[in-house]
């Protein structure tokens, strides 16, 4: 089966076990120890549930991973840290602090941008910094300055509330939560550029900015104006290095997920998924519809030992009336 992980299974504490008076509410298995099988597991942890991860890979992480060769370490995924308050939520959740598991160590000034003739200009969530280098280049912008950053945060909360956080399967019902004029509001109809166009003159700031389009792999001239929230995200809330690296951030979760009892199996691929109700009628969901990857490990490793299990998808279906931990 792999390797179990875990330190405290069955000794969850205050908080976790309290939400839910202490009892199990059933089973849950997550496949895949990325960031979302672990924050999912911390949640539904809480929630009372019995929680076992299952991760192909010798550790977790998924894309947010190292690699360790001739005395370097690369990271595999993302380097940087945006938003931290999503991770403090998740710990404060559990009730315990981010800054207790991880050490997050602020990178500011942040990007610096170049250009052939010469010009530069640096970004920080240094308010005075950011406005004394918009000044440089677009001298009188900064009342400009503040209106961008007043904007990108209207559209910044209404991102986040209505559609970031919000769980939809159906992209239309997703997008539909936004009234025309919130569309409106968030630049939806608009280009990056010409959204940044409305606050700056200076091609080099509307450049700077843009550039977050990257994050999406896109082109500001073609993402719609929403995505001002990008570089505000950074501003307003910094660029953070986790001690470690990302993967610090990655053992800081792993080791939250433990302590609340998460058990975690590493190097153990789920092929297909059995229900014990109608296994002698050999009814087995194969997981490929689930996670969409090409599986190839001997199907013996996982088929006898995940019966009645409650099988997170996208539609929460669940495989047995009782269901009861992975055996
Ligand atoms: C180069 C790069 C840069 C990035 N930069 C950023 C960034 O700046 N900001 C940002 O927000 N995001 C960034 N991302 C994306 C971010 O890393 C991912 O969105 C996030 O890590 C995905 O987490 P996840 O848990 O959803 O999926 P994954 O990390 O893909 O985890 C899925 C896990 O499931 C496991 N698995 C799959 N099949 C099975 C199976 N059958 N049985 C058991 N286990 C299985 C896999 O091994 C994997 O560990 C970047 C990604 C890359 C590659």
């Amino acid at each position: 089966m792999g390797n179990l992980k875990n330190s405290n299974l069955n000794s969850v504490n205050g908080k976790a076990a309290g939400n839910s008076g202490g009892k199990s509410r059933g089973s849950v298995i997550i496949i895949g120890g990325g960031l979302g099988g672990l924050s999912a597991g911390i949640h539904l942890r809480l929630a009372g549930f019995e929680v076992s991860i299952f991760e192909a890979n010798e550790k977790v992480g998924g894309r947010a991973n190292v690699i360790k060769k001739n005395g370097f370490t690369f990271d595999t995924g993302p380097s940087l840290l945006n938003y931290p308050w999503v991770f403090e939520n998740l710990f404060k959740a559990a009730g315990r602090e981010l800054s207790d598991y991880v050490k997050l160590i602020p990178v500011d000034p942040s990007v610096g941008f170049q250009w052939p003739d010469g010009t530069t200009f640096q970004l920080s969530s240094n308010l005075q910094l950011l406005l004394s280098e918009c000044e440089k280049i677009e001298p009188g912008s900064r009342p400009n300055v503040l209106s961008f950053l007043r904007d990108a945060e209207i559209k910044y909360r209404m991102s986040f509330d209505k559609l970031v956080t919000r769980n939809e399967d159906n992209p239309l019902k997703w997008i539909g939560a936004l009234t025309p004029s919130e569309m409106t509001k968030l630049g939806v109809w608009r280009s990056l550029d010409s959204e940044l166009g409305r606050f700056f003159k200076s091609r080099y700031i509307r450049e700077a900015l843009g550039s977050y389009g990257m994050y999406l792999g896109g082109s500001p001239y073609e993402l719609p104006g929403l995505f001002s929230i990008l570089p505000y995200g950074e501003l307003a809330y910094g660029l953070w290095l986790p001690r470690g690296g990302i993967y610090g951030l990655v053992e800081g979760i792993e080791k939250l997920a433990l302590e609340l009892g998460v058990a975690i199996f590493t190097s153990s691929r789920v092929k297909r998924l059995s229900s014990a109700i109608a296994a002698s009628k050999a009814w087995r969901w194969r997981t490929e519809p689930f996670i969409n990857r090409k599986l190839s490990f001997p199907t013996s490793i996982c088929r006898p030992r995940i019966r009645n299990c409650l099988v997170i998808t996208r539609s929460d279906r669940r495989s047995g009336p009782n269901p009861k931990r992975p055996e």
